[in-house]
Formats: C-alpha cells, sequence, structure tokens
C-alpha cells in the first residue's frame, strides 16, 4: 500500500494558529512579540526570504522589523549593533540574515544573539542546551522534523531513528532532540561506509543531505517513516524524458528533495513530499521561537 502524505502545510496551518493565540495572550500581558531581522549589504536572494519572513509574522500578529546595515560593517560594528538590541526590551527577538559579507565569522556574531532572544537557536548557549535536554530554542528545521515525525507516530520511544546528514542545523540538533525522545539515533555522512545498512535499519529515515535521488526505494526499510529535508533545484523533464521548456524556450527546474519520491512512497508508511513537507514546518517554527524569545530570560 503506498505510503500515507504528511503533509507538511496541514501541521504548519495548525501552529500558525496556536502561535497567533499565543501572540494574542502575551499582548493582553502587555508584552508585544517583535523580531528584528538584521542584514548586513543588500542581497536579491535574501530578499525574496525576508519579504516571505516578514509576511508571515505580520499573518501571526508578530511585529517584524529590517534592519538594513551597510555592506561594508565591520564584525565589531555588527557584534555592538547586536548587543545594543540586546539590550532592547522593544526588540524580543533576533534573527541574523545570511550570507554575511566575507571576512564576518557568522557563528561568532550569531553567538553575540543574546540566547534569549536566538530564535534560530543557533548561538552557543543555545546548542550547549540541547545537549542537556533544556533547549527552548533550537534550529528550526531540527524541531521541524521532530514535529513532523511525531505526527505520524504515538510515541519514537525505542524507534531506530536514521539521520543523514551532520550539519549544525539539522543532523546534529535532530540527533540531540531524539536522544531526548528516547529513540536511538544513528548519524550518517560522507564517509559513512555503508549507509545502505543503516538506512534499511531505520524505523524513522530523515534524509538532509542536499543530494537528490540519494535515498531509493531499496534502501528503505518497508513500513519505516520518512522525512525529506533536502531541497534541491533540478531540471524538469517530460514522461517521455524530453526537457520541459518555458515560454523563452530554456529548460524548466523544479525542486526535489533527497529522496527518490515516486519509488519511496511504495516502500515507506509515512513520506514527507518536497515541497510541501519540512518546508512549511520550519517556517512557521521560527514564528514559534519568536513567541518563546517574548517570554523573556
Ligand atoms: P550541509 O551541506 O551543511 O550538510 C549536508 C550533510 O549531508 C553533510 O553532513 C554531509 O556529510 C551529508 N551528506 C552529503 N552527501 C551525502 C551522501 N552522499 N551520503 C551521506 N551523507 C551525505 O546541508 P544542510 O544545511 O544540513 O542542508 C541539507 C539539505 O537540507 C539541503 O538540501 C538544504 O537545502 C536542505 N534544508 C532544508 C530546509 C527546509 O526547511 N526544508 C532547511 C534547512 C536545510
Amino acid at each position: 500500500m503506498p505510503a500515507q502524505l504528511i503533509s507538511g502545510e496541514v501541521i504548519a496551518s495548525r501552529i500558525k494558529e496556536e502561535v497567533k493565540r499565543e501572540v494574542e495572550s502575551l499582548k493582553q500581558e502587555g508584552k508585544e512579540v517583535h523580531l528584528v531581522a538584521i542584514q548586513v549589504g543588500e542581497n536579491p536572494a535574501s530578499e525574496v526570504y525576508l519579504r516571505s519572513q516578514s509576511r508571515l509574522c505580520e499573518e501571526a500578529g508578530i511585529k517584524h522589523t529590517l534592519h538594513t546595515l551597510p555592506a561594508d560593517t565591520s564584525e565589531e560594528s555588527l557584534v555592538a549593533y547586536i548587543e545594543g538590541l540586546n539590550k532592547d526590551s522593544k526588540a524580543t527577538g533576533i534573527i541574523l540574515q545570511m550570507p554575511l559579507p566575507k571576512g564576518i565569522n557568522a557563528q561568532k556574531v550569531q553567538s553575540s544573539i543574546a540566547p534569549h532572544k536566538d530564535v534560530e537557536g543557533m548561538n552557543l548557549a543555545n546548542m550547549g542546551q540541547l545537549v542537556y535536554g533544556k533547549a527552548r530554542l533550537a534550529p528550526c528545521t531540527a524541531v521541524a522534523s521532530v514535529e513532523l515525525i511525531k505526527s505520524t507516530v504515538p510515541a519514537v520511544r525505542g524507534k531506530e531513528v536514521v539521520i543523514l546528514g551532520r550539519s549544525a542545523i539539522v543532523g546534529k540538533p535532530l540527533a540531540l532532540l531524539m536522544l531526548d525522545l528516547d529513540a536511538t539515533p544513528t548519524i550518517c555522512h560522507t564517509k559513512t561506509r555503508d549507509l545502505t545498512f543503516h538506512t534499511r535499519r531505520a524505523d524513522i529515515l530523515v534524509v538532509a543531505a542536499g543530494k537528490p535521488g540519494l535515498i531509493k526505494a531499496d534502501m528503505i526499510k518497508p513500513g519505516a517513516v520518512v522525512i525529506d529535508v533536502g531541497i534541491n533545484r533540478v531540471p524538469e523533464y517530460d514522461v517521455q524524458g524530453n526537457p520541459v521548456l518555458d515560454k523563452k524556450g530554456k529548460q524548466k527546474m523544479k525542486t526535489v528533495g533527497d529522496v527518490d519520491f515516486e519509488g519511496a512512497k511504495e516502500v515507506a508508511s509515512f513520506i514527507t513530499p518536497v515541497p510541501g513537507g519540512v518546508g512549511p514546518v520550519t517556517t512557521v517554527m521560527l514564528l514559534r521561537n519568536a513567541v518563546e524569545s517574548a517570554k523573556g530570560e
């Protein structure tokens, strides 16, 4: 039987409603949720993301302000600017827009954000809290993956969770969150010797490698839950294998995950689509973290 689709859109809209209610009740207590986004220099790619971030915040009742600093801002001045916002009680959450200009150490700057205002859960203090199982603010994609997994299984206790990818924003924090839920996580990466050995024993398989088609149906344990975090842009072909062209005769591109979806859905019990799976849930996790930040230290 084909796998059930896990709709990220449905889960995201439920979380958005919860966020709206929380924002409203904080308002009743006289607290305004205010997310400040900092961008250094102009970047067309981040403009799109920033517009959608601002629209989502507005829909949830969260105030969103963009602070654009000059492209030649030094690391010291950026840190000083953030320290100013840390002291500003009206800025309840801070998000640092990537990429930063060359020569600025992103990790260092990220860690200058006050831990309780770090809505991306990326600074050293919040990462440390994860190790102790006490994270209030954790990386959005990792928390989104937990949310998607929880929507499929009553409990992850004792389950074999295999995670592909060891990045600081997905693989590593997710493994820690899974440990807290009493699962048995394994992280695989480019130097893992026999990937299929691991993926085939996963009750829950989370793939965050950024490699289209990496996971084929025969690498999945029958009945497994498959969470595809990957986002890849690939050329589009029709059923005959011919390139699909746009009005200008240029080959169209489409977004796919890391999992061969058509094959995998015949083996898995639950699977996330790409797009429409992890992406929308990750986005609303930022809103949830913004609300958590507004509750203070
Ligand atoms: P990254 O490049 O930092 O890490 C990729 C990881 O995958 C590495 O640890 C690497 O060892 C592992 N890997 C790569 N190829 C592999 C292979 N052949 N076998 C085993 N392991 C392999 O990437 P990231 O920032 O963690 O993102 C991963 C993917 O998730 C990307 O496609 C990214 O666009 C996507 N992503 C999606 C969301 C979302 O909201 N849906 C959010 C963040 C990232």
